[in-house]
């Protein structure tokens, strides 16, 4: 039986229970909106590198400036009607990809025997599909075969011909390897050859209407690879990862590194296990490569519209557009 002392305590102890539960919404209302809130957004980059206002003329800061604008409002667009995020992925990447200005598809960059051998891949944050193509040679945009490779395949990654087998079973465009020769890119080889480095691949991540987020990344490697050699691109959780738990992630630079760091998954792995902000994850997993002596960037975006842009290059080709928000457009590291 409870005595009446028990039950008037038993009466205090169950109105504090009540009073801490209705006070838990206040505390969640206090966070602040950008964790609260999910929003649609994306971000893209075009690579890092040494990209310095010296460094680079009006006409082709201009032509940069214009395609990475073109990519973000061509994906956002796509997010705002409804569309998922890969579909915004999708159409961010093909358009850099059928530019010569950056490191993928039409500007890929040389093999040391002066041929272009291209990396691609894409992953769904909701489902942990993946897809990816590696060394390919005959694909005009390797972004759609590995789209295809996560939809219309059970392998996560096909590579050299069996992938371009694939690809034009899938009805995708198959184009003379001489469409991916640019004067620039040969030129360019020649310099390499000299030691000079650069990253120009591209990258964009969304987050759909759904919360749905989208990763993906295509390359031409690095100039004057050798013997087959595969860089970070294509590789699912080295070069692109997404999560809907924690963020979607590109990266760009000496894919060795990334690949043995495992960056793209380090940085997903830090915000599941550690709870860091995808900001924070960036930096740390960045950090760390640099430490390693290696150069690049990485763009990485949460559900809520945070975005991570790190780099430690002079400057990276980047840019992102959130809801509500106007587009943002950055070339070198003082912007
Ligand atoms: N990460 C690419 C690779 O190693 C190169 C780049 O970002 O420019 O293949």
């Amino acid at each position: 039986m409870i005595s009446p002392i028990r039950f008037k305590n038993n009466f205090v102890f169950f109105a504090l229970v009540a009073l801490i539960i209705s006070c838990k919404p206040a505390q969640e209302k206090e966070m602040p909106a950008e964790k609260s809130e999910r929003k649609i957004a994306v971000v893209i980059h075009g690579g890092a590198g040494n990209i310095t206002r010296e460094g680079i003329d009006s006409i082709s800061e201009a032509a940069y400036r214009e395609r990475l604008n073109a990519a973000l409002d061509t994906a956002y667009s796509i997010l705002e009607s409804g569309g998922e995020s890969s579909q915004a992925v999708l159409a961010a990447i093909t358009l850099m990809e059928n530019s010569p200005l950056f490191n993928a598809g039409k500007g890929a960059v040389f093999t040391s025997t002066g041929e272009n051998e291209l990396d691609a891949s894409i992953m769904r944050g909701d489902d942990l599909n993946a897809g990816a193509v590696a060394g390919v040679k005959t694909i005009k945009n390797p972004i759609l075969a590995a789209y295809e490779v996560m939809l219309n395949s059970p392998h996560v990654m096909l590579v050299r011909g069996g992938a371009e087998e694939f690809a034009k079973e899938q009805g995708l465009e198959i184009v003379e390897p001489s469409y991916f020769y640019t004067e620039k890119r040969a030129g360019q080889l020649d310099r390499v050859k000299r030691l000079e480095k650069e990253h120009g691949t591209v990258g964009a991540v969304a987050v759909d209407q759904n919360g749905n987020i989208c990763a993906a990344t295509s390359t031409g490697g690095m100039t004057n690879k050798k013997w087959g050699r595969v860089g970070d691109s294509p590789i699912i959780g080295a070069g692109t990862y997404a999560n809907n738990k924690t963020c979607g992630f590109s990266g760009t630079g000496h894919g060795e590194y990334y690949i043995r760091v495992a960056a793209a998954h380090d940085v997903s792995a830090l915000m599941e296990y550690k709870g860091l902000s995808v900001l924070d994850a960036s930096q740390t997993v960045m950090n760390k490569i640099g430490d390693m002596g290696a150069t690049g960037g990485m763009i990485a975006l949460d559900q809520f519209g945070n975005v991570a842009m790190p780099f430690n290059t002079s400057g990276m080709f980047r840019g992102y557009k959130k809801a509500g928000e106007s587009v943002v457009v950055k070339l070198f590291g003082d912007e």
